[in-house]
């Protein structure tokens, strides 16, 4: 591990699977093209998830992993939001990291600290070795540019940004309204937006912000992040990063082998994240139209929730059985076209099979990510967290989704509504030119990552700035 020649990069993931995948990803990434050593820095409020210790276990040599003494939460409200708890977690464990990061320096040529979104409190100790401070954004250019200019906005904005009557210019990036912000800022009087903002404010001590796109993906907010000005960090765009989740060992999915049946681009493929939930009566809806529209698809059922849009968010699977709440008759009646998957589908493998031809998504930027590099046009159906700012991004700057209308009296969207636009994306003209623009973000995406590619690029240059620091 202390081999002169090689740079060691420790790694502070915040809590959560779905902030720990995209950082392994990043560190595979490098690690396919370059000799560097990376040290997971694990900070938790209790003994690993399953899953989780699973992950930690199947790592290449190359990425290694410990564990920082759990911190304790016992003086916080039962209610406090996701946001508090995480950004606490990784504050409550400095004095851990200090120590480790201490031995780090000792034993090995340690170059820097990459934290995510909510870990900036770790640069303090990066500071106090000397060594560089980075972030991994795993989300678009747009969340970054809004973060940066969070702290300006809250200064100007007085009240409620979903009350401002104007929609909001975020540097680089279409006006967006401000009740399409990302949920943390919703609600300002809220200790998870204070946290938000205490991140975002430390954004600009960053050395550099690793950011998972591509210019041809987002060119308004790219170019503006990579404008030089006082105060901005170094942005590099090292996108997109995907799952390449082809399990060889395991048996193909029942849904793979249903989709080698089906004719080529002829199947919607929906599902709503690692977290997402829908209510009863919208479920029924879209089961309604999905009939409705005599479409194929292949759908990943999750049991409703009424009070939470993300009430899977640390579970994923439901407690109950997901087919129990679908209409009467409705696995029946379309068991010759459509399939029902409960809880869980191999996502990546799905996209990327040549029979799937939509994909109706609630906008997460890993899922986005994957229907780009498949070229699959979408169905916006955003949900929470920075959800509906991504799907302004595709249906109104790049032209790859359609966006279903709700129902606002009702509070849903109805199956008319969700039939028209399935067959618009698939049969109808409007799909088509949908599908031609993805096409064209799937080509830029692979000369991105490619040899010479942008993206590549950028990973060589940092790579070569960190042996050429720790050989002097
Ligand atoms: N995913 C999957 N199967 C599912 C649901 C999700 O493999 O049934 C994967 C999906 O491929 C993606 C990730 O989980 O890599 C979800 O990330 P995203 O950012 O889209 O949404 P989030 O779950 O964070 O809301």
């Amino acid at each position: 591990e202390a081999h002169p020649s090689i740079p060691h990069l420790a790694i502070l993931p915040s809590p959560g699977m779905g902030h720990l995948i995209p950082l392994i990803e990043f560190a595979k990434r490098l690690l396919s093209h370059h000799r560097l050593t990376f040290t997971f820095i694990i900070a938790s409020d209790g003994p690993p998830s399953q899953p989780q210790q699973a992950l930690l276990n199947s790592l290449p040599s190359g990425i290694h992993h410990l564990f920082l003494p759990a911190v304790t939460f016992d003086d916080l409200p039962p209610n406090s939001k996701i946001e508090t708890i995480i950004t606490l977690t990784i504050s409550r464990s400095l004095p851990s990291l200090r120590n480790v990061l201490k031995s780090m320096v000792s034993q090995s040529n340690l170059v820097g600290l990459v934290v995510d979104l909510f870990g900036t409190d770790g640069f303090d100790i990066a500071r106090e070795f000397d060594i560089s401070s980075y972030i991994f954004f795993p989300s678009t250019a747009m969340f970054l540019s809004f973060a940066l200019f969070l702290p300006k906005l809250d200064e100007s904005i007085v009240g409620e940004f979903r009350d401002h009557p104007e929609p909001i210019k975020i540097p680089g990036c279409i006006p967006i309204q401000g009740k399409d912000l990302l949920d943390p800022v919703q609600d300002r009087k809220n200790e998870a937006y204070k946290w938000t903002l205490h991140n975002a404010r430390r954004y600009a001590l960053a050395d550099g912000i690793f950011l998972n796109s591509f210019p041809e993906l987002e060119p308004g907010a790219i170019k503006y992040l990579q404008e030089e000005e006082a105060g901005k960090p170094l942005v590099y765009p090292i996108g997109p990063l995907v799952k390449i989740d082809a399990d060889e060992k395991e048996e193909r999915a029942e849904c793979l082998k249903w989709l080698d049946e089906q004719p080529h681009g002829s199947v919607l493929f929906v599902s709503f994240g690692s977290g997402g939930t829908l209510s009863s009566a919208q479920i029924d809806e879209l089961a309604l139209g999905l009939e409705m529209s005599g479409q194929r698809f292949i759908w990943v059922v999750r049991s409703p929730s009424d009070k939470a849009a993300d009430a899977t968010y640390f579970s994923v699977h439901s407690q109950s059985d997901p087919l129990d709440f679908l209409p009467e008759g409705f696995v029946e009646r379309t068991k010759n076209r459509g399939m029902v998957v409960p809880s869980w589908a191999p996502q990546a493998q799905i996209l990327s099979h040549g029979s799937t031809g939509g994909f109706l998504t609630h906008c997460g930027w890993n899922s986005t990510l994957e229907s780009v590099v498949n070229g699959i046009p979408l169905i916006a159906w955003p949900l929470y967290a920075e959800q509906r700012m991504n799907a302004v991004i595709l249906t109104e700057e790049i032209n790859v989704a359609l966006k279903p209308k709700r129902n606002d009296n009702k509070g849903i969207v109805e199956k008319e509504e969700i039939s028209k636009v399935v067959k618009s994306l698939l049969e109808g003209e409007e799909g088509k030119k949908l599908r031609r623009k993805m096409k064209e973000l799937e080509e830029a995406s692979k000369k991105a990552v490619g040899e010479d590619g942008s993206s590549t690029k950028i990973v060589t240059d940092l790579v070569n700035n960190w042996k050429a620091k720790i050989s002097t």
